[in-house]
């Protein structure tokens, strides 16, 4: 890995690398990203480009109030290949509840190899039959001494056939709508945890995503994120929550407005293809008022949440 960049002098010659490294290395394989081919070499890059590293100052205290800086870079690479950015996004997320919210040996066990771009982590809230309606769930969180026991079942998980660990949400000791709920950080090693092969979606190829069935999984005290009363703004980082803007939600939303509707089959856009950046941009232009609604609406939610967090 290179050292460590300059991000508080230096913001404008970094974003110029980042732009540059978007133009050079992210646009081709985004051209490409329909094969399905996943990306680790990009994602060491990401690292060695300090992506991961900007949320952090060197004794890894967060650095929220970086988080312009952090969109920015965000918004070119989801300009440039947008599956690209999903990982991204998703890496930031878990190191963000790791440093913010897990004990420290567990943040310890894995924020740094995360940052190095040498393991991934995963967030599971979704299941089969339960999506934007979280309350719905049945993953289920069976308390065992100070531990726990897991048995659920996980879908459209990021990362999932890839990652080290999975950050669970789960209801503790019963499948009820009012159940208590916990996030557990879980080792995907453990006993009884297996995973499906990749899924095909049909957006966003080249990002694994797949299926984590958890069966009577054994999770050590100390798992949990300390998030209670926190639930809804410091842990679902859904589309619109507080906090996703910080993440990649608000990359997606302009890339969805700048670039329009996606025929996954064909990789045509608005009839065109391939995607390119000079087509990003000029449709962007056409809709820059959209666009810039779009930001200054995250900007805030992003501002408000971290103030008050
Ligand atoms: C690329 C990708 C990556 C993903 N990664 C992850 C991940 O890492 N971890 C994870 O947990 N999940 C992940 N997901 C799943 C994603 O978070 C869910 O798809 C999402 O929560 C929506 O759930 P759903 O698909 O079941 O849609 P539904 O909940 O069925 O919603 C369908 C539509 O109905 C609308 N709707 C739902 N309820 C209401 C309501 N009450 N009022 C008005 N409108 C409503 C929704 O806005 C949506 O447009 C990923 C999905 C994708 C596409």
């Amino acid at each position: 890995m290179t050292g460590r960049r300059d991000f508080e002098t230096d913001e404008a010659a970094y974003l110029t690398d980042v732009a540059k490294f978007c133009d050079t290395v992210l646009l081709p394989r985004g051209d490409r990203s329909d094969t399905g081919e996943f990306f680790p070499d990009i994602i060491t890059q990401f690292a060695e480009l300090g992506l991961l590293e900007l949320m952090y100052d060197e004794q890894r205290n967060l650095r929220l109030d970086r988080m312009r800086l952090i969109h920015e870079t965000t918004e070119l690479v989801a300009a440039a290949f947008p599956a690209s950015v999903v990982a991204l996004g998703a890496l930031r997320l878990q190191g963000y509840l790791l440093k913010r919210y897990a004990q420290p040996h567990i943040a310890e066990r894995y924020l740094e190899p995360l940052l190095r771009g040498e393991i991934y982590g995963s967030f599971g809230v979704t299941e089969p039959d339960s999506g934007t309606d979280v309350r719905s769930g049945t993953t289920v969180a069976t308390r065992d001494g100070d531990g726990w026991i897991l048995n659920g079942h996980k879908k459209w998980i990021g990362f999932a056939p890839v990652a080290a660990f999975n950050v669970v949400l789960a209801k503790v000791d019963h499948a009820g709508r009012d159940a208590d709920t916990v996030a557990l950080v879980v080792d995907l090693g453990s006993e009884g945890v297996t995973r499906s092969e990749v899924l095909d979606l049909m957006s966003f190829r080249g990002m694994p995503l797949g299926e984590l069935h958890f069966s009577d999984v054994r999770v050590p005290a100390g798992s949990a994120l300390k998030v209670a009363g926190q639930f809804t703004t410091g842990l679902v980082l859904k589309s619109g929550s507080p906090l996703a803007w910080l993440f990649d939600n608000g990359s997606q939303a302009r890339h969805y407005v700048t670039k329009g509707g996606k025929d996954h089959k064909t990789g045509a856009m608005w009839g065109k293809t391939p995607p390119t950046h000079i087509f990003t941009r000029t449709v962007a232009k056409g809709k820059r008022a959209v666009v810039d609604r779009i930001k200054t609406m995250m900007l805030r939610r992003g501002a408000t949440s971290v103030a008050g967090e």
